[in-house]
């Protein structure tokens, strides 16, 4: 059965974008039909998959605001197969504000997911750096929460507010919506505070965390500028072997986790 997954968490430069990325074509390497979804303004998805925003018709924000049917706006990547995309634009900076005014302004998401549902094993959406009204149309759509949690100092800040967001959106809006699991990023085996966030984030999130780290690896850091994900652009790199242990372990743990 189909599953929508948010890839969200408010801080910035925590590994969404590169895990949307990189989770996504790892699943469709393993046979799986994917749709990625882009509703971060900044667009680094859209781009680090290959495509140009300037010469679109259509982006997530025509979905959005002006009801253009998704289908419409979706884009295949150059030389990857079983994988789609709904590309963002700078547009969507504005979208926050002008979804204000909007009748089922939280909705809006859910409703254009509705027409293609079925279609796509896992529809991905990667989250802005904000638990605004674009994240909040995400998880408003979605079956579960992939939170990216990123190896450093004050690795915790800011987790409560965002558990306290999903609680919320579970309460009153979508009472399915589950926490798929808790990845840790950027993980590097030589500093000690790596090793101490592992342990801390286990704690809070007890049995939600993935066996699968992802390290800090240059490759990874590389690859979108390239438009490629890891496993295209280095498929020995240490990057693209984590993303492809964290695609299976996405895929036997289903939603319900783990260690
Ligand atoms: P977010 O979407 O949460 O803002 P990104 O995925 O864009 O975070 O990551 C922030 C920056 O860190 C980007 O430049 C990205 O290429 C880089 N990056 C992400 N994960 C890794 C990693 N495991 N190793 C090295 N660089 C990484
Ligand atoms: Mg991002």
């Amino acid at each position: 059965m189909e599953k929508i997954i948010a890839i969200a968490n408010q801080k910035g430069g925590v590994g969404k974008t590169t895990t949307t990325i990189n989770l996504g074509y790892s699943l469709s390497l393993n046979g799986k039909k994917i749709l990625c979804i882009d509703i971060d303004p900044q667009s680094n998805m859209t781009s680090g998959f290959g495509i140009n925003n300037e010469t679109l018709k259509y982006t997530i924000y025509n979905v959005l605001i002006e009801g253009v049917e998704m289908e419409k706006a979706i884009e295949k990547p150059k030389d990857m197969e079983n994988i789609y995309i709904v590309p963002s634009s700078i547009q969507l900076a504005g979208a926050e504000i002008e979804l204000v005014p909007m009748p089922s302004r939280e909705f809006r998401l859910k409703k254009a997911l509705d027409k293609i549902k079925g279609d796509y094993d896992y529809i991905l959406i990667d989250c802005p750096p904000s638990l605004g009204l674009l994240t909040l149309n995400a998880l408003t759509a979605s079956n579960s929460v992939l939170v990216p949690i990123q190896c450093e100092y004050y690795a915790l800040e800011g987790l409560t507010q965002l558990v306290n967001t999903i609680n919320l959106v579970k309460k009153n809006i979508n009472h399915n919506l589950d926490l798929e699991g808790v990845v840790l990023t950027m993980f590097n085996a030589r500093t000690n505070l790596s090793i101490q966030v592992v342990d801390e984030v286990k704690k809070y999130f007890k049995g939600k965390v993935y066996r699968t780290i992802i390290p800090r690896n240059i490759r990874l850091g590389e690859a979108p500028s390239f438009g490629k994900p890891i496993t295209i652009y280095d498929p020995r790199s240490k990057g693209a072997e984590a993303y492809d242990d964290l695609a299976k372990e996405v895929i036997e743990k289903g939603g319900e986790i783990i260690e």
